[in-house]
C-alpha cells in the first residue's frame, strides 16, 4: 500500500498537467480516476500505485523516449541492468543519498526521482526510509519497475512529462534524476518544472554525464532523438537556470573517473579515482557532474 505521505500528495496536491492547475480536477464515479473539467484529461491511479497522468500531445522526442523506454522494459531491461550493480552506480546512489540528506533512521521525506532506470536509485532512497515518488515518460518502464522490485511496493509511481508534472507547487521535501535531463529537449525546462514542485528548503540533485564523454556522446550520435538534449545538458546552464530561480544554494562536483572493469584494477582506479577527486584540474577528467543544492 502506498506510503501515506504519498497518499496524501496524490490525494491533495495533483494538478492537471495540461492546465497547470487543480482547479479543475473533479473525481470520477470510478473513485480511481480524476478528470479534468477545462481540458478533459483523465488521471488514473491504480491500486498498487501507478498514477498515469501523461498529456495527451507529447512532443516527438518524449514520444520517441516513451517508446524506446516501453521497448527497453519488454526485453528486461536491456542495457540499462548490466549497469545497476557495478560500483560507479553505488558511487551514484551514495551522492544522490548524502546531496538529498537522506540517511536510515532519519525523518520521513517525500522523495520525487525524475527517469526511474531500473528502481535501482528507488531502491536505494527507498531503504533509508523515505517515501519514493518516480516518474518517467515510460508506463511501460514503470509497471516493469513495479513488478521487479516488491521493496518498493509503498511508493508512487507516476507515468507524466517531466516538463508538465501533475503535482502543485511545493510538493515534495526533495527531487533529483540521474541521467535524465539530457533526454529532454531542453533540459533545463525539467530542472524548472522538478524546483517548482520542490518545497522551499528541500533539497535537490541532478547527475549527468558530461556531453562530450566518449561513450555518451557516441550514444547522442546513434540515437540523437532519445538522447535529445545531449548538447545542451552542461554544468554551467543548469547552475545558471537555478541561479535564474534564486534557490538558496547551488554547487557541483566531478563524479565518477574510472571504469567498472576489469575487477582486478579496481583498487587502483579507486586510488586514482580518490587523487583526480582531489586534483585541482581533476575534475576536467570525470565522467559525469553532479550539480546539488537547496531550493
Ligand atoms: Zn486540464
Amino acid at each position: 500500500m502506498m506510503h501515506p505521505l504519498l497518499q496524501e500528495i496524490v490525494r491533495a496536491r495533483a494538478q492537471c498537467p495540461v492546465c497547470a492547475t487543480p482547479e479543475h480536477l473533479r473525481e470520477e464515479e470510478d473513485g480511481a480516476s480524476r478528470r479534468c473539467g477545462a481540458c478533459g484529461l483523465r488521471m488514473t491511479l491504480t491500486a498498487d500505485g501507478l498514477l498515469t497522468a501523461l498529456p495527451p500531445h507529447l512532443a516527438e522526442t518524449a514520444r520517441e523516449n516513451a517508446e524506446y523506454y516501453d521497448a527497453m522494459a519488454r526485453r528486461g531491461g536491456g542495457n540499462l541492468s548490466n549497469r545497476s550493480h557495478s560500483r560507479n552506480h553505488l558511487q551514484k546512489c551514495g551522492a544522490v543519498l548524502r546531496h538529498l540528506g537522506l540517511s536510515a533512521g532519519g525523518p520521513a521525506k517525500t522523495v520525487l526521482e525524475f527517469g526511474i532506470g531500473l528502481g535501482s536509485h528507488a531502491a536505494a532512497v527507498a531503504e533509508t526510509g523515505a517515501a519514493y515518488a518516480g516518474l518517467d515518460i515510460s508506463p511501460g518502464l514503470l509497471e516493469f519497475v513495479q513488478r521487479g522490485r516488491p521493496e518498493l511496493r509503498d511508493g508512487l509511481f507516476a507515468a507524466a512529462d517531466a516538463t508538465a508534472l501533475p503535482f502543485q507547487e511545493a510538493s515534495f521535501d526533495a527531487v533529483f534524476g540521474v541521467a535524465v535531463l539530457h533526454h529532454l529537449a531542453e533540459p533545463l525546462d525539467g530542472v524548472r518544472e522538478l524546483l517548482r514542485v520542490l518545497k522551499p528548503g528541500g533539497r535537490f540533485c541532478f547527475l549527468e554525464p558530461k556531453r562530450f564523454y566518449p561513450v555518451h556522446f557516441l550514444g547522442y550520435l546513434r540515437n540523437p532523438k532519445v538522447e535529445v538534449g545531449t548538447m545542451k545538458t552542461t554544468r554551467e546552464r543548469i547552475l545558471g537556470c537555478l541561479r535564474g530561480l534564486h534557490v538558496a544554494e547551488a554547487a557541483s562536483d566531478p563524479l565518477i573517473y574510472t571504469p567498472n572493469r576489469p575487477r582486478a584494477l579496481v583498487p587502483v582506479y579507486d586510488r586514482v579515482d580518490r587523487l583526480l577527486g582531489s586534483a585541482p584540474l581533476g575534475g576536467l577528467l570525470s565522467v559525469m557532474f553532479c550539480v546539488h543544492g537547496v531550493k
